[in-house]
């Protein structure tokens, strides 16, 4: 008897919300990449996630910022001041857990955001100076939750050799996980 062999598994990609032009920004506004949409988007399924929606914040809403401690800011809105760093931090901690489920191959952050920026996000000290070291709180505890999958932000995509590295890595820990 021949066993019929799986069929092939798509590669599921988690991705800031907004590149793929949902409505989702602070101030309403698209922010859709169409390389993500419309080429990497032929071969990827795509789990979108925006953090400050899903933790129940309104579009259009204040917009926040990282402030004081780097490695461990706080995210506070720019004007009023409110500290939205435990309501982050809650939300953040069952998403990850809930996308174990989604079995992801790889995630796409939104550059620069205090939510989902993956490096060199802006965080202020004291003195409303800012220094480009901080992580997103979502971005943090994501790669903390999942130190092995294969991340990029949707800037450095623009990078020939980033970006073929990142794809790269993506079907290397396809391969692994399915010989897994
Ligand atoms: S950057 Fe992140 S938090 Fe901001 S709109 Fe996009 S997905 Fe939502």
């Amino acid at each position: 008897m021949h066993l019929k062999p799986l069929p092939p598994q798509p590669i599921k990609i988690g991705i800031s919300s907004c590149l793929l032009g949902n409505r989702v920004r602070y101030d309403g506004g698209l922010q859709q990449d169409h390389y993500i949409t419309d080429t990497l988007g032929k071969f990827f399924d795509f789990v979108p996630v925006c953090p400050e929606v899903e933790c129940g914040m309104p579009v259009p809403r204040e917009p926040m910022r990282l402030v004081g401690d780097p490695k461990n800011p706080r995210l506070i809105t720019i004007k009023t001041k409110i500290d939205h760093t435990e309501r982050m931090h809650t939300w953040a901690a069952g998403r990850v857990s809930e996308l174990e489920a989604e079995n992801l191959h790889g995630f796409i952050f939104k550059a620069k955001s205090p939510s989902s920026g993956m490096e060199r996000v802006k965080v202020y000290d004291t003195n409303n100076v800012p220094q480009n070291i901080g992580v997103g709180l979502f971005a943090r505890a994501f790669m903390d939750h999942f130190p092995l999958l294969p991340v990029e932000e949707d800037g450095r995509l623009r990078d020939i050799f980033l970006r073929e590295n990142f794809i790269e890595r993506i079907f290397i820990y396809k391969r692994w996980r399915d010989l897994l």
